[in-house]
């Protein structure tokens, strides 16, 4: 039986020669690519580290099909890579043994939808957008909106959340159950649609956040929100990031139900008012959601409205406007983008780090510190009402000196969050840039019990290899940088 830390291991050239002919076989000689372009395009995801392509992509049309490619991958040991949209930013799609990445855009169906039960049953490959566009006619609508156009399959398997959370929970409180092709090509559904359910190990959970190690997700059934009578945004300015964070805090000790708050610093300000032609002043901010009746979004405004201003907050501005509304989160979501045209050419580093809420405020100031101290470019954005909060660092993926200078940083900021009790990464989850950290923020016996879920669902470790607790550094304690 192959360890499912086994590392670099490969198919010989005449194994793999045989696994495509069998994938040939199975789906017709044109469904099994192998040309430059797609390989590269399935070889890296968003983030800076370096590309591995796998040795073919295909693109399942239904699970059946999606099981019987896994059950050829399985007969010769060759290594998955599920692929989603491949925006993850950890390499969490480098195919770092070559293999076969599954890419799974093609099986994008609304299966169902019901309206009284409030969920819907989508394929994997399925983007954001594309839930929400079906969803929005209907009156109902998903709140997990990561800042990419992700598939709802890579979702799940990186156990997303966005700026809704605060509100309506991440993709942990929202998948309700999934249809998963196993490592021995079983077709398996993890639990019933029903509300709550104690029947056995929660099996939904722990396909969520397993970043295609353990099976490949094909359907996913969600819970869907009843859209809000009523929306209105807000903004608001603050002297300093810690006033801008205290009042986050406050907002929550009061109960204020707020659907959205997002604290974004002044360079990010800057950025994207140079990005989406926006004029907000410059100066650490606050960018706000209220859902609710008419009545009830003007008093959350109006509530929050005070607080702001105990914690020096200026210029509160607040819309039920939707253009307005959408506008100001469309350029919210560009932030990423915004920060990388800020220095056009160089790599995005972007760091996840997620603490209680009562050591934010530290966190993020004492990172801002470092972040001048050291000289570095870089913007801090805030999913704030949950402790979350991203650096996105600009960095010379050319010049080794940068990159070196950057995991530094990287490094400097998951063990702040560490020792404030937090986590390395609040949403964008291990793939093998945060390996390194499990052990330190886990324990050996806990990355040790991961490693035994790994064995037992995958013991020939063809699924997404090398990744999370099957990574080179995982759980050994060495350190980037
Ligand atoms: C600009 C930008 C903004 C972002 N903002 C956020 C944010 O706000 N919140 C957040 O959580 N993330 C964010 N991300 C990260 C990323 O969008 C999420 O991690 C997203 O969930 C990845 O989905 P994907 O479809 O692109 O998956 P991919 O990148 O294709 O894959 C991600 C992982 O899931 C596995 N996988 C994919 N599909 C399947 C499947 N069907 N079955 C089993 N495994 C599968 C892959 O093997 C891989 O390990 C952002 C990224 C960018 C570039």
């Amino acid at each position: 039986m192959a360890s499912a830390t086994a590392q670099h291991r490969r198919l010989s050239n005449a194994q793999t020669e045989s696994v495509l002919e069998d994938l040939r076989a199975l789906l017709g000689a044109d469904r099994v690519l192998t040309g430059n372009d797609v390989l590269a395009q399935h070889a890296v995801d968003e983030s800076f580290h370096p590309a591995a392509a796998p040795d073919a992509v295909v693109y399942p049309a239904s699970t059946e099909e999606a099981a019987a490619i896994v059950g050829v991958c399985a007969r010769h040991k060759a290594p998955i890579v599920p692929f989603g949209a491949g925006t993850s930013l950890e390499g969490h799609v480098q195919a770092l043994q070559g293999g076969v990445s599954i890419d799974m855009r093609e099986m994008n169906r609304i299966v169902r939808l019901s309206i009284e039960d409030l969920d819907v049953t989508v394929q994997a490959g399925v983007t954001r957008k594309q839930l929400d566009a079906a969803l929005r006619p209907e009156g109902v609508f998903f709140p997990v909106d990561p800042g990419a156009d992700a598939t709802l399959g890579g979702m799940v398997s990186t156990g997303a959340s966005g700026t809704t959370t605060v509100r309506y929970g991440a993709m942990r409180e929202n998948v309700l159950s999934l249809t998963v092709v196993t490592a021995d090509a079983e077709i398996v559904r993890t639990r019933s649609r029903a509300r709550k359910s104690s029947a056995g190990y929660d099996l939904t959970r722990l396909f969520i956040g397993a970043e295609g190690t353990l099976g490949l997700v094909c359907e996913v059934t969600l819970r869907v929100r009843p859209t809000p009578e009523a929306m209105s945004a807000a903004v608001c300015g603050f002297p300093s990031l810690r006033d801008a964070v205290d009042c986050v805090v406050a907002v929550s000790q009061h109960g204020i139900p707020v659907a959205r708050i997002e604290l974004l610093d002044e360079m990010l300000i800057e950025a994207i008012n140079r990005y989406a032609e926006m004029d907000h002043t410059v100066m650490p901010t606050l960018f706000l959601e209220f859902h609710g009746t008419p009545d009830e979004v003007k008093a959350q405004a109006a509530e929050t409205e005070e607080i702001a201003v105990e914690h020096g907050g200026e210029g509160f501005r607040w819309t039920t406007d939707e253009a307005e509304r959408r506008r100001m989160w469309e350029a919210r979501h560009a932030a990423y983008h915004a920060t990388r045209a800020l220095r056009p050419g160089t790599s995005a580093l972007t760091t996840d780090a997620c603490v209680p809420v009562s050591g934010l405020a530290d966190v993020i100031v004492e990172t801002r510190a470092d972040l001048d101290e050291h000289d570095l470019t870089g913007s801090i954005l805030g999913h704030v009402g949950d402790g979350n909060f991203h650096v996105t660092l600009l960095i010379d993926g050319d010049d080794p000196a940068d990159v070196e200078r950057g995991m530094r940083f990287h490094d400097r900021t998951v063990r702040r969050a560490l020792d404030h009790g937090g986590t390395s990464t609040g949403e964008h989850g291990v793939g093998y840039g945060k390996a390194a950290y499990l052990e330190l923020e886990h324990g050996p016996a806990a990355v040790e019990m991961m490693r035994a879920i790994k064995r037992a669902l995958d013991p020939d470790d063809i699924f997404n290899p090398g990744k999370i607790a099957g990574a080179a550094d995982a759980g050994h304690g060495s350190q980037p940088g």
